[in-house]
């Protein structure tokens, strides 16, 4: 049984990330006890199948046991290593050459960081420094898209585009503008993917030539909107971004914090879209949230601007924990795993998960299904017709979320009605079964 004195504990002195403070107090949290596999249970003893890889990070599955060892054997024999002073790690320097070498193109220099939101502000800085060095000083406006997420530190925060980031917070972003999401379920431009990829293009375009192209510093772009509710582009559409952008004298960086390492198929959907970033952000799948990490890759370009502008001084940006020899160990080994098969079978689970979800299209209360691989979406309306949303009683995420708990199943219920699955990749054929079925008894008791 959970101890009351815990749920008292935790109300409390835990304050939760992104979380209604008052709302959670009332509710009381709820404690994980154990996992295995894709098998999560609580501290009463409830089994679920957690097909949102705890938050889009644990790919590689619970309980991998050569993933303990790895951590535990540099536990024991080197728990920290700065990398001031000219000092390295073994484990950080076989990770980040490892990394290079499977990164798209020549994107060979990658920067350590504990997690997704400081990649994101590392570049930002890094990007500052890059226009500064190449002597171009005035370029230092953002350009990001609605409904992307891009974290939640101070700076990469600005590159949010979720109300709730920004709400009560204050922070100026007027060095940070936005273009419009390729949406496509709800795109005014209609679902033609050829029109979406032209919409897109010329939003950037004409923001850009708003804003001035001697202003212009970078633009941001995850290749599916995660945090926004799963947003798939059509194919082709990073490409001509990118491509824009580089015509356009614009730094391209593509954050793969949910979309590498295997969540959309291959180690980095970069890969896929057939693109190399100027920059690009990873963290989540990195250690498959065994261990806090993530990374900043750099383009050749990119790193040479800066270590020439620089010189014989210290790039002034680092962290105490930037290259931590334990997060290190743990992303070789579940780099290694991804090779020795997993990528491969979340291939194979991810098109069984695309199909198992798209037999719920006929379900009345889905109005679309998306995705790719292990990444995918259900979004929820009233009115297929009119794709009118659930109204705001019918769907508090709480209300679904809590339903598909008690079936068995963890997802992500997002505020607008969209359902979020992420899976572990080492999900069998039996528990992507489940999670469909589990999802659609959820959604008939939500009729
Ligand atoms: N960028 C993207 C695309 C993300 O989805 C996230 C987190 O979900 C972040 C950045 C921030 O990562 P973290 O939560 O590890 O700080």
């Amino acid at each position: 049984m959970l101890s009351n004195s815990l749920i008292e504990l935790d109300r409390a002195h835990l304050v939760h990330p992104v979380a209604s403070y008052r709302g959670h107090e009332r509710a009381g949290v709820r404690v994980l006890k154990s996992a295995t596999g894709a098998t999560v249970t609580d501290a009463t003893g409830h089994q679920m199948i957690d097909g949102f890889a705890g938050l889009w990070c644990v790919n590689a599955g619970y309980g991998q046991e050569s993933i303990v060892e790895a951590a535990t054997r540099q536990l024991r024999e080197l728990p920290y290593a700065t990398g001031y002073f000219g000092l390295g790690s073994e484990p950080a320097i076989r990770l980040a050459a490892e990394l290079a070498e499977r990164a798209p193109g020549d994107l060979n220099h990658v920067y350590f960081t504990l997690g997704g939101s400081d990649a994101v502000d590392s570049t930002i800085r890094f990007i500052h420094y890059y226009q500064n060095a190449r002597g171009m000083p005035g370029k230092n406006q953002f350009i990001s898209i609605e409904q992307g997420y891009h974290g939640s530190s101070t700076v990469g925060a600005g590159l949010t585009a979720l109300p709730a980031f920004h709400a009560g917070f204050g922070v100026p972003l007027n060095w940070q503008h936005k273009i419009p999401s390729h949406y496509a379920y709800r795109n005014p431009a209609g679902n033609d993917p050829q029109a979406i990829i032209a919409a897109s293009v010329a939003a950037l375009r004409n923001k850009v030539e708003e804003l001035g192209q001697d202003r212009v510093a970078a633009f941001y772009a995850e290749p599916i909107q995660g945090s926004g509710g799963v947003l798939v582009p059509p194919p082709g559409w990073m490409k001509a971004m990118r491509d824009l952008c580089r015509e356009l004298d614009i730094l391209f960086v593509a954050d793969e914090v949910i979309t590498g390492f295997g969540r959309t198929g291959p180690l980095f959907a970069c890969s896929e879209d057939d693109i190399v970033p100027d920059l690009m952000t990873t963290a989540k799948g990195l250690t498959s949230g065994y261990a806090p990490m993530g990374a900043v890759f750099m383009s050749d370009h990119v790193y040479d601007t800066i270590a020439d502008g620089a010189g014989e001084t210290a790039v002034g940006h680092g962290y105490t924990y930037s290259a931590h020899p334990v997060s290190a160990a743990v992303g070789l080994e579940v780099l290694r795993l991804y090779e020795g098969g997993l990528l491969d079978n979340g291939r194979k689970a991810g098109a069984r998960l695309m199909s198992g979800l798209e037999s719920l299209a006929d379900h009345p209360l889905v109005g679309d299904v998306r995705g790719r691989g292990m990444l995918a979406a259900v979004e929820l309306v009233v009115d297929k017709q009119c794709k009118t949303p659930l109204p705001p009683a019918a769907h508090p995420s709480r209300r679904i979320f809590d339903r598909a708990w008690d079936n068995g199943l963890i997802i992500r219920a997002f505020g607008n009605g969209v359902l979020g699955f992420a899976p572990p990749l080492c999900c069998t054929e039996a528990e992507i079964d489940a999670i469909v079925e589990r999802t659609r008894m959820t959604l008939d008791q939500t009729l």
